[in-house]
């Protein structure tokens, strides 16, 4: 592994995370160069890939931002595209994925920062802009230190730098190490970091596709989002849209963790169910029955199982009360004390708030002493006034707070109070794309 990290993971086997079979996303030999690797990029700076068709093919893809919030990509590349058309632009990779029980980031970057890259760079060329960074988080040195031995390889290959790929067009990545906190990973405080300003989500909109650094059009993508774009380019929208299952569309890495035999990442058509994929992570520890699942992250409200059949996909989680999140799915073991579970999802949140806005800021303080001290006297019930406070915080927290942190510090708390009434998630989650919220119970 170190050798390969030595050597720089586009040119090694086995992988920086020592991997050493392909994933079934990439379009690119195993084990090739930069002078095999890019053919899209190259393509598109050699004026044989019109941008507007690369937007076209995206948005016909179906593919949607895999940060958490599903906006469709297209659609963001074609709105930073004909933002302010000439003018100084940017784009960033958000590399700090943070969320608790979410690492498939740091495995393709681990794996596949070709494609990362080249995802970065295609971005940049569509929408104008010359100047990209890679936002990394910074406990991921060994990620980080592979990103640059690959940009290193696209240096010398004159695939980066002030005449990429002889096109003529200045194209230029650096890496910007997070100084950590989750709140970072939201988009717009980890522009007000870049800026050197304190790291403190802004109110939206506007978004930073108009609005973004230093007050540019930035086109900001998680690892996973521009990772999947030069896969969609080189095999097509349609090859795509085939790889899901069902309704879903393309491949979909998730980190799979808690009470299973094999916690790790795995590639998985989207629309594969909770079910297949507890499976090929070995089943629950021990054979025990599932308890609850988390099928998005900690933001995610828990589902119960008998919910276990539900494809891993947007709408149908949605509609279940709960998300795909940011692709983490954690898995709790029957006989698993839910509300302390919930708990400690919520104390993370109390504890990483920015402090920003008020409801976020002493709603999950007040909510977290409510339930420590339920659980401090010995209960993992609510009582029916406990229960109405919990549901009235969640619903202040979730209608005010500036940035989905706050919006949905609770949800999971009152998600598992749901399971334990013998019902579905309680609380809906805020719905992506705009779409209309469900009442809340
Ligand atoms: P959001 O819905 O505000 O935005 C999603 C993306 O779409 C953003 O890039 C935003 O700029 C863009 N967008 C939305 N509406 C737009 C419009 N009208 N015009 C132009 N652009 C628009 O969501 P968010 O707050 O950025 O993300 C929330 C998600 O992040 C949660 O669902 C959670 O799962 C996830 N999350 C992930 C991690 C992680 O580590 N990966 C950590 C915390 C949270
Ligand atoms: Fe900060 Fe919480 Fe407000 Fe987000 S919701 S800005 S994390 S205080």
């Amino acid at each position: 592994v170190a050798a390969a990290r030595e050597a720089g993971v586009g040119h090694a086997e086995p992988t920086a995370s020592g991997r050493t079979q392909p994933w079934p996303n990439d379009p690119y030999p195993a084990g090739s160069g930069v002078a095999q690797r890019y053919a899209t990029l190259r393509a598109l700076l050699g004026g044989q890939l019109d941008p507007d068709d690369v937007v076209a093919v995206l948005a016909e893809s179906g593919l949607r931002g895999m940060g958490g919030a599903g906006f469709p990509t297209g659609k963001k590349w074609e709105l930073v595209r004909a933002a302010e058309p000439g003018g100084v632009k940017y784009a960033i990779c958000n590399a700090d994925e943070s969320e608790p029980g979410t690492f498939k980031d740091r495995q393709i970057l681990a794996d596949q920062p070709h494609l990362v890259l080249e995802g970065l760079l295609l971005g940049m060329a569509v929408v104008g802009a010359e100047q990209g960074w890679v936002f990394i988080r910074h406990e991921y040195g060994p990620e980080e230190r592979v990103l640059r031995a690959e940009l290193a390889a696209l240096r010398a290959a004159g695939v980066v730098g002030p005449d990429a790929c002889g096109s003529g067009r200045r194209l230029e990545v650096d890496i910007f190490t997070s100084p950590g906190g989750y709140i970072l990973g939201e988009e717009t405080a980890l522009i007000e970091c870049m800026e050197g300003h304190r790291g403190e989500p802004r109110n939206k909109p506007p978004f930073p596709g108009t609005y973004g650094l230093h007050g540019r059009p930035t086109l900001m993508n998680s690892v996973e989002t521009f990772a999947d774009v030069p896969v969609i380019l080189t095999r097509g929208a349609q090859w795509w849209r085939d790889q899901g299952r069902g309704q879903a569309v393309g491949w979909k890495f998730f980190a799979v963790s808690g009470h299973v035999q094999r916690a790790g990442v795995y590639c998985v058509p989207m629309g594969t169910t909770v079910r297949e994929l507890i499976a090929r992570a070995g089943g629950v520890s021990g054979g025990a029955g599932v308890g609850a699942v988390q099928p998005g992250g900690a933001s995610s409200n828990f589902i119960g199982p008998d919910q276990l059949d539900l494809p891993l996909d947007f709408a149908p989680l949605a509609e279940a009360g709960t998300m795909l999140g940011s692709g983490a799915l954690v898995v709790l073991a029957e006989g698993t004390d839910l509300l302390t579970a919930a708990t400690n999802v919520l104390r993370f949140f109390r504890n990483e708030s920015c402090g920003k806005c008020v409801p976020c800021r002493v709603g999950s303080t007040k909510a977290h002493e409510l339930l420590t001290g339920v659980l401090a006297a010995g209960s993992s019930r609510l009582d029916e006034a406990q229960h109405a406070r919990v549901l009235q915080l969640e619903e202040a927290m979730r209608k005010t707070s500036i940035c989905g942190l706050g919006q949905v510090a609770l949800g999971p708390v009152v998600s598992v109070l749901g399971l334990d009434k013998g019902g579905a998630s309680a609380r809906p989650q805020p719905r992506p794309d705009g779409a209309p919220e469900q009442p809340t119970r």
